[in-house]
C-alpha cells in the first residue's frame, strides 16, 4: 500500500456497547456489573478468589452470547468494507462484538470472554470446549487451573507493537465509548495528535483526555455513527 495514503484507527470502549445492553464499567461508579474491578480484574484478585473471578467472567461470557451487535458496530464494518487495509480497529471490549457484528481486523488489546488460558502450559481454549459447571475450569492438556483471556490491570495490553505503530501512521484517530480513564488506551489519543493525526470522539460526556480531541460528537454511538460513516470516508478520499 502507498504510503502516502490516508489511514483510520477506531477505538472503541465500554460505551460502543452500551446499546446492547452491557453495562459499562465508570458509569455505574468504578464498578464492573457491581464488583469491584481489584476483586474481579487483577492478577491478586484471581489468587485471592479463583472462584468468585469464574463465576464473573462465566457470567460475563454467556450474557455476551445473548446480546446483539448495535448500529455502532456495524457502521464500522461499512467504514472497513470501505477502507480495506487502511482501516485498523482498537477495542478494550472483550465482548466480541466486533467480530459478531462482521469487523474482519480487531485488536482486543484487552483480550476476550471467549477464550481462556492454562495457567501452567499457557493452552488456549474456546469457553465453549470447557466444562463450564467446575468452580474453575482445567485444563484438557495438563489438568491445571484455566484462567479467562482477560487482560487485567496490572498485565500488559495484547498487540501494544502492532497498534503503536497504526497510531503513528493513521490520518484520523476516531475514540468511540471509552472514558479517556483506562491506561495505556487513554493515550492513544495524545500519541495520534501528537504524530499529526485528526483525532474525533463519539461519546455520551467528555472523556478525560479531551484536550487532545479536535471534533467531539456528544451523544450515542448507535446514533451518532450511522451518519459519520460518509463524511468519514470522504475526509479520507
Ligand atoms: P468506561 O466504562 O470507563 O467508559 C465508557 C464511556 O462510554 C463513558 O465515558 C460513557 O459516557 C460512554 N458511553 C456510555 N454509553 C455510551 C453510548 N451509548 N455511546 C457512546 N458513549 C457511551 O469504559 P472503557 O473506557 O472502555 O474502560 C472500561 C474497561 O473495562 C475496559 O478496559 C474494558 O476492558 C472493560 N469493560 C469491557 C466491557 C465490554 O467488553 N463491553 C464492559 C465493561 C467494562
Amino acid at each position: 500500500m502507498a504510503d502516502n495514503q490516508k489511514k483510520l484507527v477506531v477505538l472503541t470502549g465500554a460505551g460502543i456497547s452500551a446499546e446492547s445492553g452491557i453495562s459499562t464499567f465508570r458509569d455505574s461508579g468504578g464498578l464492573w456489573e457491581k464488583h469491584r474491578v481489584e476483586d474481579v480484574a487483577s492478577p491478586s484478585g484471581f489468587a485471592r478468589d479463583p472462584r468468585l473471578v469464574w463465576r464473573f467472567y462465566k457470567a460475563r461470557y454467556l450474557q455476551s452470547l445473548e446480546v446483539e451487535p448495535n448500529p455502532g458496530h456495524y457502521a464500522l464494518v461499512q467504514i472497513e468494507e470501505q477502507l480495506g487495509g487502511r482501516f485498523t480497529l482498537v477495542t478494550q471490549n472483550v465482548d466480541g462484538l466486533h467480530y459478531r457484528a462482521g469487523s474482519q481486523r480487531v485488536f482486543e488489546m484487552h483480550g476476550r470472554l471467549r477464550t481462556a488460558f492454562c495457567t501452567a502450559c499457557n493452552t488456549k481454549k474456546d469457553m465453549s470446549e470447557l466444562d463450564l459447571e467446575l468452580d474453575i475450569p482445567i485444563c484438557p492438556n495438563c489438568r491445571a487451573a484455566m484462567r479467562p483471556d482477560i487482560v487485567w490491570f496490572g498485565e500488559i495490553p495484547y498487540y501494544m507493537y502492532e497498534i503503536e505503530s497504526a497510531l503513528k501512521d493513521c490520518s484520523v484517530l476516531m475514540v468511540i465509548g471509552t472514558s479517556g480513564a483506562v491506561y495505556p488506551a487513554a493515550g492513544f489519543v495524545m500519541t495520534a495528535k501528537y504524530m499529526g493525526a485528526r483525532t474525533i470522539c463519539v461519546n455520551l460526556d467528555r472523556p478525560d483526555n479531551m484536550i487532545f480531541v479536535d471534533e467531539f460528537h456528544k451523544g450515542k454511538a448507535g446514533e451518532i455513527l450511522p451518519n459519520l460513516v460518509e463524511p468519514l470516508l470522504n475526509s479520507l478520499a
